[in-house]
């Protein structure tokens, strides 16, 4: 094993520098025009999100958070509502949810997908329930159809938090596009990221696409001309046009992650620990490949010692956080999500990552259940 070999989280620099030419080109560009506002890069990278994704409209906006706030707003979810979600997240999720003033209501997860319990949404849903919002989580589907299904059944909207999973597929379509919208993040250290905070919104409905492109450029139809009161939740020209570049590599980047996370099951496969399940039906996209072992915090600071950098997605379910300690929930309420918060760890992938890195990954794990 090499000893001086580090193996990172993910490293974003390794990421521009292999598009250096490319991004310092579309960068200058936005200078040169200096509309830095609403430029024509933003435009055209939201054409194209939209037909990655398979979508009629996608509008950018500023962040993740933002981009579900816009969802839950266009789904006309209201103060007194009730929202149904998973507690296995990151906390945009539910604070898009109190941002509306509605009331966050908990399903736990599928045991093996981490996604929504399909099983357990329909004793969750009261007279106030009026939308689901399923993550996907860590780059794999939720199981769309019968989420569908109870939505339609019972009149609920339903809005994909798709912020860990830019080209995953459920039989085929393409997340974000199969509820009534589709939430994503362009964090940096997101499949696809800006060099900053940037998000989007995609649906099918020409209606609600243009009301969150309202709200999100303070409710106006003109320069002074508005309609309603909105927010400042844009997407920078710089962003989109570093978005535009890098939009067009991530089916190659995907590829890269699904091909470490292959190396990754078929070396660990036999160890104690669980490693990611796909589910038929599902391209997984693997934001995070995160296993899961009772010695988690050992192996943790194992790696640690050596060089390799892991870490926790999440540790504390939402339903456990302090901000949310009004809602007087306990340890119990969801077993499945806090079981995942005390044995989840995140090993490193990115798609510039080297044999030898993924290798010594492999290595210092092996290494680690045989001493
Ligand atoms: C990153 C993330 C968000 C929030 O996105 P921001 O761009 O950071 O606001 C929302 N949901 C999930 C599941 C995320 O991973």
């Amino acid at each position: 094993m090499n000893k001086n070999l580090t193996v990172p989280f993910n490293d974003l620099h390794k990421n521009y520098v292999s598009l250096k030419s490319d991004i310092d080109l579309a960068i200058q560009e936005v200078i040169n025009k200096s509309q830095f506002i609403n430029g024509p890069q933003l435009q055209k990278f939201e054409k194209k999100f939209a037909q990655f994704c398979q979508i009629k409209y996608a509008a950018g906006c500023a962040n993740g958070t933002a981009a579900l706030h816009l969802a839950l707003l266009a789904c006309r979810i209201k103060p007194g509502d009730e929202v149904i979600t998973t507690p296995m997240s990151f906390i945009a999720t539910t604070e898009a949810i109190t941002y509306v003033g509605a009331g966050i209501k908990f399903v736990d997860i599928d045991p093996k997908t981490y996604t929504l319990d399909v099983n357990k949404i329909e004793q969750a849903i009261t007279k106030k329930t009026k939308a689901i919002i399923p993550v996907h989580l860590y780059g794999q589907s939720a199981d769309m159809n019968p989420i569908l299904e109870i939505a339609k059944a019972n009149g609920l909207a339903v809005i994909e938090d798709a912020a860990q999973a830019h080209g995953a597929l459920y039989k085929e379509h393409p997340v974000g596009s199969i509820g009534d919208v589709g939430c994503f993040s362009f964090y940096p250290g997101k499949n696809l990221g800006a060099f900053g905070d940037a998000g989007a919104v995609v649906t099918n409905s020409k209606e609600k696409s243009d009301f969150m492109r309202l709200l999100a450029n303070h409710g106006r139809k003109d320069k002074y001309d508005h309609v309603i009161e909105g927010y400042n939740y844009r997407l920078d020209s710089i962003h989109a046009a570093v978005l535009g570049v890098k939009l067009k590599y991530l089916p190659h980047w995907i590829k890269k992650r699904q091909e470490i996370a292959r190396q990754y099951s078929e070396a660990l496969s036999a160890l104690p620990i669980i490693t990611p399940k796909i589910v038929d039906g599902n391209n997984h996209v693997f934001h995070l490949y995160v296993i899961m072992t009772k010695k988690r915090n050992e192996l943790k600071e194992f790696l640690a010692g050596k060089g390799v950098q892991a870490l926790v997605h999440y540790p504390t379910p939402i339903h456990l956080l302090k901000a949310y300690r009004h809602l007087e929930h306990k340890t119990g309420d969801f077993p499945v999500a806090e079981r995942l918060g005390e044995q989840a760890l995140s090993l490193p992938i990115y798609p510039e990552m080297s044999e030898p890195q993924i290798q010594k990954v492999i290595d210092c794990i092996t290494l680690f259940f045989k001493q």
